[in-house]
């Protein structure tokens, strides 16, 4: 399989080809993709995963009961922070980075609560360090995620943000709906990004109510302060129930400020319209119109096994197939971009850096989701 510093993935299957292929990696790069004379070894090889959105503070934190709907996790979330250990939410991040690596993912985005107990350092730090004995396997990102308790509008919690990128946070974040003025909240965000050159990463309009939309807001706040390409926004679900010509507005903005939607299917469908027996409205984004208007779409994995959602287990080869079957997205490369990091092929001059599945192709990997798989650095 290898020789020298070259090694070779014999008789694959590959995204957007047919037949079977031989990858030969060298460098740290793919050196060439090759029609194999070999008859199909069930393998199929995809860019490594590019997980971009779990909670590694709270996941697999013991929840006493299921959530009625967002703001009672919130409210639990709050309640239970205090009772956790520095030393259990190290252990439970280090479980969601294994089982992530373990999936195949190498990189990571977390959010990790800035809460008004101590600035989010207890949790920060914890993360850090579950990301430290990860040794290289993957690589996390921290966003200092500003909970409703700690509004970026005032100066001495945009300090405090500020501190939390001097103290292993890599990201600025926020939660801005329940503030009182949630377009002042992304305003004070954004100048802080400016400022510091720290990219953003806003859970933005996790609701169904058209009235309460702000990433119009946020992308006309973003090209006033020539932040284009540095935000990102999760969630996004109220764009799905804007009057249809707004809505076409409010993409191409999104579209032009080069704003990251992440697509979080798993608690979209969780927790939108919860509360009163079977939900008519799903909650997800506008997917089809934002992949169509050429904006970067992503999927995550979101909350893992706490007070928000009961499931999951950051695979993100599960988080495609559900935005392929909750937004009916039939597009096989946009679901592997989504969580690729934007990659959507095994090409010559890709970075080596890919995942072994034991799957006849692309669909049957997202039918099964089948393990186990390898992560392959050249
Ligand atoms: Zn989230």
């Amino acid at each position: 399989m290898s020789s020298g510093g070259a090694r070779e993935l014999a008789a694959v299957a590959l995204p957007g080809r047919e037949g079977v292929w031989d990858v030969r990696l060298e460098n740290g790069r793919v050196a060439s993709v090759e029609r194999s004379a070999a008859p199909p070894s069930g393998r199929l090889v995809l860019p490594a995963f590019h997980e971009p959105h779990t909670h590694g503070d709270r996941a697999f934190a013991p929840i006493p009961r299921v959530p009625r709907d967002l703001l009672d996790a919130i409210e639990m979330t709050e309640a239970m922070r205090a009772t956790f250990s520095p030393e259990e939410v190290e252990e439970r991040a280090l479980e969601l980075f294994r089982r992530a690596a373990a999936h195949g993912a190498v990189r990571m985005r977390t959010h990790v609560d800035h809460s008004p107990m101590d600035g989010g350092k207890r949790d920060r730090r914890a993360v850090r360090a579950a990301a430290r004995r990860m040794g290289g396997e993957l690589e996390v990102e921290i966003v200092a995620f500003a909970t409703r308790e700690l509004d970026p509008v005032e100066r001495r919690n945009r300090d405090a943000l500020a501190a939390a990128l001097e103290d292993g946070a890599d990201v600025l974040g926020a939660f801005v709906a329940l503030n009182p003025d949630p377009a002042a909240s992304l305003d004070a965000l954004l100048d802080l990004a400016r400022d510091t050159g720290a990219p953003v990463d806003v859970h933005l309009d996790e609701h169904c109510d058209p009235d309460a939309s702000w990433l119009e807001h946020l992308a006309d706040a973003t090209r006033a302060r020539g932040l284009e390409g540095r935000v990102t926004a999760g969630h996004c679900c109220a764009l799905a129930m804007l009057p249809r010509v707004r809505a076409r507005r409010v993409v191409e903005k999104v579209s032009d400020a080069g704003i990251t939607i992440v697509v979080l299917p798993a608690l979209n469908l969780y927790l939108q319209g919860r509360g009163n027996g079977t939900p008519r409205v799903r909650g997800l984004t506008l997917v089809h119109e934002l992949v169509a208007d050429g904006a970067p779409v992503r999927f995550g994995s979101d909350n893992v096994r706490d007070a928000f959602y009961p499931y999951g287990d950051a695979d993100p080869l599960e988080a495609a197939w559900l935005a392929g079957v909750a937004a009916q997205l039939d597009d096989p490369s946009a679901l592997l971009a989504g969580v690729c990091g934007g990659r959507r092929g095994v090409e010559p001059g890709d970075p080596a850096e890919l995942v072994v599945v034991p799957a006849d192709s692309l669909q049957d990997a997202l039918a099964r989701r089948p393990g186990p798989r390898q992560v392959v650095r050249g």
